[in-house]
């Protein structure tokens, strides 16, 4: 039977009907989908709600996935840290983004719901995207008028937003490459460090997470960083760094990636993390450790012989990251 209930994921008027111990919400603006267990539906938190009217709004309304995997108490941790919320800058990013992706020729109108559409970028509600839009004309990124005119009664139309050289220069300039879904690898070539990328490292990219792995092998150019180097680390998502064997090459291209913006998940052998000092000198330094500005942050340190937790340590972190790619 359904019932009259305010929607979970976007709280207007919407529907309920119990099957099995789960409710089959159905909501006008999100479409319908599964949730709760035991007769209970799970408490949502606001960053929790954004999440799931922005999967929602992802999936077309006939989708099967939606009617799938009811959230609720036990899986709904896992499947909200899936999914990244993007911080407010990031959200300007996407919606740049997403014009960009519209736009087939210079000036185009592209048309924008932000009643609707706000979903789409991560955003609180219409008026936040509104926020977000009015910013981009202000820094002349895009174009258009903001002041709808319609009659009473009439459905609201849409923004007519066109984005201009500018926005598009930021885009390729900050390489906010959105969609794609390259992880770029930084480390020492030899071939021990050969062996750990294609028994751990790649797996753990492709196979635990759904991203490409891009190396670039320069055997022959030890820390020379070529132009390829630096337009793969553009193109790419994010950035794998492994520290082991204190290269100068990846402490460059981690910079590199970090002045750009991009997530660099740093690693490194755990016989390589502290400086070695000779056994007669002390104060003389035989192999030095991870230099101590990256020390601080947040690094996966790994075993030699265990390299399966390696394995599982670089797709949780990942996953916490960027999310998965699935
Ligand atoms: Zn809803």
């Amino acid at each position: 039977m359904e019932r009259p209930i305010n929607c979970p994921a976007c709280d207007n008027a919407a529907t309920k009907e119990s099957g099995g111990n789960l409710f089959r919400i159905d909501c006008p603006e999100c479409g319908e989908f599964n949730i709760g267990d035991a007769f209970n539906i799970p408490e949502l938190t606001e960053e929790e709600k954004i999440k799931l009217r922005h999967w929602l709004y992802n999936l077309d309304k006939e989708d099967v996935t939606r009617l799938k995997n009811p959230i609720n108490k036990s899986n709904k941790d896992k499947f909200f840290n899936n999914i990244k919320m993007p911080t407010i800058l990031e959200k300007i990013d996407l919606v740049l983004n997403y014009l960009s992706n519209k736009t087939n020729y210079f000036f185009q109108e592209i048309e924008i719901y932000a009643g609707t559409d706000y979903r789409l970028f991560f955003c609180k509600n219409g008026r936040e995207l509104v926020d977000i839009l009015r910013h981009l004309i202000d820094e002349t990124f895009i174009k258009g008028n903001l002041t709808l005119t319609y009659k009473s009664g009439e459905p609201k139309p849409p923004y007519k937003i066109q984005l201009m050289p500018k926005g598009l220069k930021y885009l390729e300039e900050s390489g906010k490459n959105l969609k794609s879904d390259q992880c770029f690898i930084a480390m020492w070539f030899n071939d021990e460090m050969q062996n750990v990328y294609s028994d751990v490292i790649n797996p753990a990219i492709e196979q635990g997470t759904g991203y490409k792995a891009m190396k670039i092998d320069n055997k022959e150019h030890v820390n020379y960083i070529t132009d390829e180097i630096i337009k793969e680390i553009r193109r790419s998502k994010f950035m794998i760094a492994d520290l082991t064997g204190y290269r100068g090459g990846v402490y460059y291209e981690a910079g590199f990636a970090f002045g750009l913006g991009l997530p660099v998940i740093f690693t490194c052998r755990e016989d390589w993390k502290d400086n070695i000092p000779d056994k007669e000198d002390k104060t003389k330094i035989i192999q030095e450790g991870v230099h101590f500005d990256v020390k601080q942050r947040n690094m996966i340190f790994w075993k030699k012989d265990e390299p399966e937790e390696f394995k599982k340590a670089l797709i949780n972190r990942i996953g916490a990251v960027v999310g998965l790619n699935t």
